[in-house]
């Protein structure tokens, strides 16, 4: 079947490529991305997938980052003035723009899955010559956000992989289950389509990101491991404002807590069992030079190089924050922005999907990254189905980049839509088909 998906990916590349840069020109950052959903929803269920959307796909309760009521309720009438369906859009009220097409084919079989994120970066696009978005006209039309990490690519390649498992949905046995999830930057979507128990039936699952480390077109990695643990999180400190110069006894400085937090949160004792890191990377407060400061702001990270290691950065730091608070006679709260698991790759499945790559003869190298060093959500889909009984893997397909990830020159070589589409086309038909051999 490789020759036949090679041949089927060739001949829809180029309606690959537009849509790439469809979602590309409408780019929606995470937990707006109503246009872009709507639209996989709406091809997925013309192409005969059975579709979950909105609350079927995401848990409320574990939705991380969300922005104000206003500003979803903003995006989402953007999303209907850039052509979104509304019937569609409806079932996403409250930013639940998850979107999960299900084909249970005749023949009993495992239950595969592969991830996709859709969301775009808070960043504004370059315009001027040097960029190719700009040049052929698909830069971003709403001004502020852009896909500068590939997730429009992601977006498009699922869409081709949905077209073309199921012009073969006659030779597969078992289930496939595409996911589409939003808010992948600050890792704040993944962990809601879990919650839902999204993949709890899952035997295999597979995640993709362009680009990346892995550099040019024609790169292939298979087996990607080191998957940094990571949590976001907000503190506020909130004191009493007071006259600096005659009553500064009356006065409880939220800004001096923060700043000693601040201090204390980098002397955090180190894990001996692996990496951690921490980062404070915000800090806001005060109001007036003759005020004691009320109010103070900290937006921080801490990462690990397993969950349990985060964890212990994430407790500390909590407790670091909590001292410092008390030390000052403020009060604190502190919430939750996002959160992603440790991760590594299933040897096992990662030598087969090797073996698919090796055979379909598009790649000029196939290698396995074992450390990555980053931070990404798809862990938690990886995460739990290993922890269930099944198998995941993450891989990287090289793309050629204009500028690095983030970057408002960010572009790729969409080559690499077609080699994406192709591996992960036949690597999930190996496995719709091994009870069939
Ligand atoms: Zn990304």
């Amino acid at each position: 079947m490789d020759g036949k998906i090679v041949n089927i990916a060739k001949a829809i590349k180029t309606k690959t490529i537009e849509r790439r840069r469809d979602f590309h020109r409408y780019a929606e950052a995470a937990w707006t991305e109503f246009r872009t959903a709507a639209i996989v929803a709406d091809t997925l269920e013309q192409l005969g997938y059975c579709v979950l959307t909105g609350d079927e796909v995401i848990e409320a309760e574990a939705m991380m980052g969300v922005p104000s009521l206003e500003e979803l309720e903003h995006h989402m009438k953007r999303a209907l003035a850039q052509n979104g369906k509304l019937s569609w859009i409806e079932k996403m009220k409250g930013g639940k723009t998850g979107v999960v097409g299900v084909i249970r084919f005749a023949k009993p079989g495992p239950v595969v899955a592969l991830r996709f994120d859709m969301d775009a970066n808070d960043l504004l696009e370059a315009e001027d010559d040097q960029h190719r978005p700009y040049r052929e006209k698909f830069t971003s039309v709403n001004k502020g956000t852009m896909h500068a990490c590939g997730h429009d690519g992601h977006t498009a390649i699922g869409l081709a992989i949905a077209e073309i498992i199921s012009m073969l949905a006659e030779d597969l046995a078992g289930t496939i289950k595409l996911i589409f999830q939003p808010g992948e930057e600050g890792v704040r979507g993944a962990k809601a389509m879990v919650a839902k128990g999204v993949v709890d039936d899952v035997d295999y699952i597979i995640g993709m990101h362009l680009g990346t480390e892995l550099g040019k077109t024609g790169k292939f990695a298979y087996g990607v491991d080191g998957f940094l643990a990571t949590t976001k999180m907000d503190a506020s400190f909130a004191g009493v404002a007071a006259h600096a110069g005659s009553d500064p006894e009356v006065g409880k400085n939220a800004l001096l807590a923060a700043a000693n937090a601040i201090i204390n949160l980098h002397a955090i004792s180190r894990h001996s069992q692996g990496d951690s890191r921490i980062n404070v990377g915000v800090m806001h407060g005060g109001t007036g030079r003759n005020v004691i400061p009320a109010n103070a702001l900290i937006k921080f990270e801490t990462r690990g190089s397993s969950t349990e290691i985060n964890e212990y950065m994430q407790q500390q730091a909590i407790r670091v924050i909590e001292a410092a608070a008390s030390m000052y006679g403020v009060t604190v709260s502190m919430n939750l922005m996002g959160s992603a698991a440790g991760g590594k790759s299933d040897f096992q499945l990662a030598e087969r999907i090797q073996k698919v790559a090796k055979r379909l003869e598009i790649f000029t190298e196939i290698v396995k990254i074992t450390s990555v060093g980053g931070s990404e959500d798809y862990t938690y889909f990886m995460e739990r189905v290993q922890r269930r009984g099944g198998q995941g893997i993450a891989t990287l397909v090289g793309a050629t980049l204009a500028a690095c990830h983030h970057n408002s020159y960010f572009d790729f070589d969409e080559d690499a839509l077609e080699l994406a589409t192709t591996v992960l086309t036949s690597s999930a038909v190996e496995l719709l088909t091994e009870k069939l051999k």
